[in-house]
């Protein structure tokens, strides 16, 4: 299954890299009840080998009782560098169970980061001299390609090492060309790989835009104009609010992206922050920008799971993963809770 995963995991965007979740031993079902599993009501889960193997009409004499509580997806946090800060572990206690790694050098791309999924990009395909390897990314962190060619051959690089998504930066600093950036982006979707942008200003969103790139990878800094955030309906931002002090400015573009027709994806840039796991201070940003407490959750579960093509992640429900939050009050009305898991299990594994 390991096998199987990492071959497809440079071509498709539905395979992110995983770990192999394959056990010789099976263990005895564990049932968790009393719980509203939110979306399903009240109900029970049974649990074996990590997995999610049933849902309601289990025997709920034995197991563990967590009547009174609530019941989520564990988080999806879409903007990460676990390079940085390899924190894994404690982005899992705080209620993570995947991310998308946001530029990295390549070595990473073929480290082991359980227990979380994680989709990569390695190294952003970038100009000579580029964003960002004349400040903090200098080790690593962007393969400078001087061409249209190179820059290709770069994603094809990437691709091959298990990249499970792209980065282009568009940024003042020396930049690829219009022709580059759109055949950077072709040959990602060639190997159904999407493509994220670090793009802060207007005219570098919409030169993303333009470039055919899929998302953004922060809410922009700057105003955007109708036109820039007319291109981006359809398409995605991770939010990333905290990460630039909840600018109000990116409140607004945030709240104005979605108007257009945008989706937005959690995302902390954990790694330049550090709050790891479920961040409080990016749900109430979510709220100030006028997300309810149900878009919220989908921001951080079945948005990402079903845009990076996280399979095992993002709902309760048999054949996913038994990655989960137990909390005390309803998320739907109080998002904050999220930040306060009173349980998180991962994997089948309580880890908090
Ligand atoms: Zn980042």
């Amino acid at each position: 299954m390991l096998l199987a995963l990492l071959a497809c995991a440079a071509t498709r965007v539905d395979s992110p890299p995983g770990i192999d979740t394959s056990t010789e031993t099976s263990t005895e079902p564990l049932v968790i009840h009393g719980a509203d599993v939110v979306g399903l009501g009240i109900t029970s889960i049974m649990i074996q080998d990590g997995v999610i193997v049933g849902i309601g009409g289990a025997d709920t004499t034995a197991g563990i009782d967590v009547s009174g509580r609530y019941i989520v997806p564990a988080f999806i946090d879409s903007h990460v560098h676990l390079a940085y800060l390899p924190e894994a572990a404690a982005m899992a206690e705080g209620g993570v169970a995947g991310a998308v790694d946001l530029a990295a050098p390549l070595s990473f791309l073929a480290a082991d980061h359980a227990p979380l999924r994680l989709l990569a990009s390695g190294p952003m395909v970038t100009a000579v001299n580029g964003y960002p390897t004349e400040s903090w990314g200098r080790d690593g962190y962007g393969l400078e390609c001087a061409d249209t060619g190179a820059a290709v051959a770069a994603v094809d690089q990437l691709l091959a090492a298990g990249a499970g998504v792209i980065k282009l930066p568009v940024t003042s600093a020396p930049q690829l060309g219009d022709e580059a950036m759109a055949a950077v982006v072709q040959r990602a979707h060639g190997h159904g790989v999407r493509v994220v942008s670090h793009a802060l200003a207007d005219d570098e969103a919409a030169a993303a835009a333009a470039a055919g790139v899929d998302a953004l990878a922060h809410t922009p800094t700057s105003s955007l104009s109708e036109a820039t955030l007319g291109a981006w309906a359809g398409r995605a931002v991770v939010s990333t609010l905290d990460a630039f002090g909840g600018s109000s400015t990116a409140v607004a573009n945030l709240r104005s992206l979605r108007t257009a027709g945008a989706s937005v994806l959690y995302g902390t840039d954990f790694g330049n922050s550090r709050d790891a796991g479920i961040a409080s201070a990016e749900l109430m940003l979510l709220m100030e920008a006028g997300l309810s407490g149900e878009e919220i959750l989908a921001a951080g579960t079945t948005g990402p799971a079903d845009y990076w093509g996280f399979d095992k992640l993002g709902r309760v429900a048999v054949g996913r993963d038994a990655s989960f939050l137990v909390l005390d009050r309803d998320p739907r009305v109080d998002p904050l809770v999220l930040a306060e898991p009173a349980q998180v299990w991962i994997r089948g594994e309580r880890v908090r």
